[in-house]
């Protein structure tokens, strides 16, 4: 992508005004010193149609869709790329410069990043991952697990039937079990994700005893608000690593800026204080 044109992206949700990303992709901007600017935008459900198709006309490089379009968008694009289709959902558009519509989605990658941004030498077939919920951060979490070689998913959702249909998805590599197994579910484990939104801001504390849990297992949870939910701090306190879902956050947001502005963008110090002071 050109360097000295100006280069314009945003979000498109509803509601939108809470997103993040306006703030990273408008640091990364400003650190690299491009053109162009990342802005919000409010695009009611019955109105994404004509938002998505309005964005070659506009010019944009592109955008994020967010809650509610990540699915509906989907069926909007010329072409999905294999994983995105996989997921079910994307969360990133890219306008080709004919003005065809291409869509990703780079949570699963903004996950698996994060683990290893936490502990370089991570391996997704050390043992066993135990995955909690089966909602839309289930899925990349579980799917990109998966690509990277895990060999065993223990899914575990309130409601089981939303994770047997992922089960059902995704293969052999993913069991399920039931709510009340999941303090069970955690003995010789590598790997413990909370894809729920339980410990999130303004929710209840997730419920789980970690008494079988091995030391040695990493503890991650996708949500960003606290940074450090009761789930990990009751993790750090007996011992095991942590990883917050501020990494996923920023990491997904990499390959799309690459996309729209040409330069994979680092995750500095300075980015994620600029995220925190939003909290
Ligand atoms: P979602 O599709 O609405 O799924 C919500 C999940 O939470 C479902 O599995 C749901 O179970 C479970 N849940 C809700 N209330 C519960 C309760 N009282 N007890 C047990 N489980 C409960 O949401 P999502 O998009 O996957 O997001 C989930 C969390 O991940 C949110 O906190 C979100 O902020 C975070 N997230 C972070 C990132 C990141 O980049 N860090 C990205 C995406 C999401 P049922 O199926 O039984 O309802």
């Amino acid at each position: 992508m050109a360097h000295n044109k100006f280069v314009m992206a945003g979000v498109m949700g509803w509601p939108v005004a809470h997103s993040r990303s306006p703030v990273i992709h408008n640091h990364w901007i400003r650190q690299y010193g491009l053109q162009g600017a990342y802005g919000l935008f409010p695009v009611q459900p019955g109105k994404l149609e004509d938002a998505i198709r309005g964005l070659p006309a506009l010019g944009l490089a592109g955008c994020n869709v967010t809650i509610p379009h990540k699915v509906d968008a989907m069926k909007l694009m010329d072409a999905v790329d294999p994983l995105a289709r996989r997921m079910g959902a994307i969360n990133t558009i890219v306008v080709s410069p004919e003005g065809a519509l291409h869509g990703f989605n780079n949570d699963g990658f903004g996950y698996i990043q994060c683990l290893r941004d936490a502990k370089p030498d991570w391996q997704a077939n050390a043992g066993p991952a135990t995955v909690l919920g089966a909602g839309g951060a289930a899925r990349a979490v579980v799917l990109s697990l998966l690509d990277e070689g895990a060999t065993e998913v223990r899914l575990i959702n309130r409601t089981r039937a939303k994770a047997q249909a992922l089960a059902d998805e995704f293969g052999s590599g993913v069991q399920v079990y039931d709510w009340d197994e999941r303090h069970e579910a955690l003995s010789g484990i590598a790997l413990l994700v909370n894809t729920t939104n339980q410990g999130m801001h303004g929710q209840p504390d997730l419920d789980i005893q970690l008494d079988r849990l091995p030391q040695t297992a990493l503890v991650s949870d996708a949500i960003y608000i606290p940074l450090e939910t009761p789930l990990l701090k009751a993790a750090r306190l007996r011992g095991n690593a942590t990883v917050n879902g501020l990494g996923m956050l920023l990491n997904q947001a990499r390959p799309a800026f690459k996309a729209w502005f040409g330069v994979m963008p680092e995750i500095t110090d300075e980015l994620r204080q600029a995220i925190m002071a939003t909290f």
